[in-house]
C-alpha cells in the first residue's frame, strides 16, 4: 500500500526506530506509515495519501495539527526562552498557566506541579499523596487502590496501579501491586443489574476494602467518567460524587487522572465538574499542549501543599525532572487554552457532538454492535464478534482497512471508538462516519 518514498521511509524506520506498544514483527504484515506533515484533522503521508486523525494522535491533538496560533505562539517563545531550569528559576509561561488552571478550579487546586509526560504526573500524585500523609503524622497509609481496567501509565509506580493482565504477566514482578476493586462499567453488568447497580457494586467494594484498609490506605486513582484504555468504559457522573464522599469519610485522597478526559474531551474542561467534585489530586497531561509538546502537571490543595511547607528539607516534596515546567511546552499550553476561550470551544462541541453522534446513527443501529456511547468527544462501540480468530486480529485489521478509507483508527481489542480533534467541519464529520461504517463493513465481511 505504501509507494516509493514511503516504503524507503518505512524501511529506514525499522530499521533502527523500535516503535512503542508495538509488536514489531507485525510490520512484515503491516506498513507503517512515515506522515511528513499534518494540517487541521489530517495527516500526510511520504506519498501524498492523507489519513483523518480521528484519535487525535493517541488522544492528545485538540485544534489539529500545524495550528496557527499555537504555532505563532511557539515561535514567538523560541526566540525569547526556550528552556531554564525550574528549581531556584522561575518564568512568565508556567506562572500564567498555573495561575489560569487554578481558575478553571475556582482556586481550589491552586498548586502545580510540572512534569513531561503522563506516567511521570501519575507518580508524583501518588508520591505527594504518601508524602502528605507521612507529614501529617500518618507514616502507615503508603497503598493504593485503583479500579479493574484502569490505565495510569506504563512506568513502573504507575504500572502498580495499572490494571492490564498484559502488563501485569510482564512486569509483574517488578511492580508494587494497588489494591484493585470492580469498575462501575456498565458492560460488567451481571444477569438483570443495570448500570447504576454495577456502580454501587464497584462503591460497595470499595467501602468494604476502605473499612479493613483505610489506615493504610494513601489514595484512590481513577480516571473520571471514561476508562478510556479500558475499552472507552463510560461511568456516570453520580459515581464520582460517591467515591467523593467515601474518600472523605475514611480519610484517603482521590486522585483524578484526568490525561485522558481533561481539557474538554469528556465535555467539560475538567471531567470532575460534572459530578462538582474535585479531587485531592488532579493529573493533566495529553491535550494540554494542544498535542504539541511533551507537558504533564499535578494539580493540588492548599491544605496539601501547606502539609509540605516546612523548614526542613526532607519534608519537601522531593522530585524533579530535567525540563519541569518547559517554556515552550507552557507556551502551547497556554495558547490552547487561548483558543478554549476564544472560540467557546466548550459550548461548541455540544454542537459538534450532537452532529456526530447523529452521523454514526447507522454505526450505532447495526446489530453487529453492541454498547454504543458517547461522552462529550468521545464515542465508542463494541462489535459483536463469534469467530475467535477474527476476535484476535480484529484491530489489526480494522486499523489496515481504516488506513485505506484515509482514517487513523486503532480499535482497542472488539472496541471501535473515535476521539476527533475538537475542529472537524461538517463534511469531515460526514467522512468519518461513512468511512467508519465502511471501514466496519470490511472488516466483518473479511474483505
Ligand atoms: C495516556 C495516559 C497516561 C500516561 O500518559 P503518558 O504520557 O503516555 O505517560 C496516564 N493515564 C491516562 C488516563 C492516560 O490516558
Amino acid at each position: 500500500m505504501n509507494g516509493p518514498l514511503s516504503s524507503a521511509l518505512m524501511q529506514r524506520s525499522l530499521r533502527s526506530v523500535w516503535h512503542p506498544c508495538t509488536q514489531m514483527q507485525h510490520h512484515e504484515a503491516t506498513p507503517l506509515i512515515p506522515i511528513v506533515r499534518g494540517q487541521g484533522a489530517w495527516l500526510y503521508d511520504a506519498d501524498g495519501r492523507r489519513y483523518l486523525d480521528a484519535i487525535s494522535s493517541w488522544w492528545v491533538n485538540l485544534f489539529g495539527h500545524a495550528n496557527g496560533r499555537i504555532n505563532a505562539a511557539l515561535k514567538d517563545q523560541l526566540d525569547r526562552l526556550e528552556h531554564a531550569m525550574l528549581a531556584g528559576f522561575t518564568h512568565e509561561p508556567v506562572i500564567a498557566l498555573s495561575e489560569q488552571l487554578s481558575a478553571l478550579t475556582g482556586h481550589v487546586l491552586g498548586h502545580c506541579f510540572y512534569a513531561s509526560d503522563g506516567a511521570s504526573a501519575v507518580e508524583i500524585a501518588l508520591k505527594m499523596s504518601v508524602h502528605a500523609w507521612r507529614n501529617a503524622g500518618h507514616t502507615a497509609k503508603q497503598e493504593f487502590v485503583c479500579l479493574q481496567g484502569g490505565y495510569h501509565g506504563e512506568t513502573l509506580g504507575a504500572l502498580g496501579v495499572t490494571d492490564m493482565p498484559l502488563f501485569r504477566e510482564a512486569y509483574g514482578a517488578l511492580v508494587r501491586p494497588a489494591h484493585v476493586v470492580a469498575s462501575p462499567d456498565p458492560r460488567q453488568a451481571r444477569d438483570g443489574e443495570s448500570a447504576a447497580d454495577v456502580a454501587a457494586r464497584s462503591l460497595a467494594e470499595l467501602e468494604q476494602l476502605l473499612q479493613q484498609r483505610a489506615g493504610h490506605i494513601a489514595a484512590v486513582i481513577i480516571e473520571p467518567l471514561v476508562q478510556c484504555a479500558n475499552g472507552m468504559a463510560m461511568h456516570a457522573p453520580d459515581y464520582l460524587s460517591a467515591l467523593r464522599r467515601l474518600c472523605d469519610t475514611w480519610q484517603v485522597h482521590l486522585i483524578a487522572d484526568e490525561i485522558a478526559v481533561g481539557c474538554g474531551r469528556s465535555g467539560t474542561f475538567f471531567a470532575c465538574e460534572q459530578a462538582a467534585i474535585w479531587p485531592d489530586f488532579l493529573c493533566l497531561s495529553k491535550g494540554i499542549s494542544g498535542g504539541y509538546l511533551p507537558l504533564s502537571l499535578v494539580m493540588t490543595r492548599d491544605d496539601i501543599y501547606a502539609a509540605f511547607y516546612a523548614s526542613d528539607m526532607r519534608r519537601g516534596f522531593l522530585h524533579s525532572h530535567s525540563y519541569t515546567g518547559n517554556p515552550l511546552a507552557c507556551r502551547a499550553a497556554l495558547a490552547t487554552l487561548a483558543i478554549f476561550r476564544e472560540d467557546r470551544i466548550l459550548e461548541r462541541n455540544q454542537a459538534l457532538a450532537g452532529s456526530m453522534t447523529a452521523a454514526l446513527q447507522p454505526l450505532a443501529q447495526d446489530p453487529r454492535i453492541m454498547h454504543f456511547r458517547q461522552r462529550g468527544m468521545i464515542w465508542a462501540c463494541d462489535a459483536r464478534i463469534t469467530d475467535t480468530a477474527l476476535a484476535a486480529t480484529f484491530a489489526r485489521r480494522f486499523a489496515a482497512e481504516a488506513c485505506r478509507q484515509e482514517l487513523l483508527l486503532r480499535p482497542i481489542g472488539q472496541t471501535i471508538y473515535l476521539m476527533p480533534p475538537y475542529i472537524l467541519d461538517g463534511d469531515e464529520v460526514a467522512l468519518l462516519a461513512d468511512r467508519t461504517c465502511r471501514v466496519f463493513d470490511r472488516v466483518m465481511q473479511g474483505t
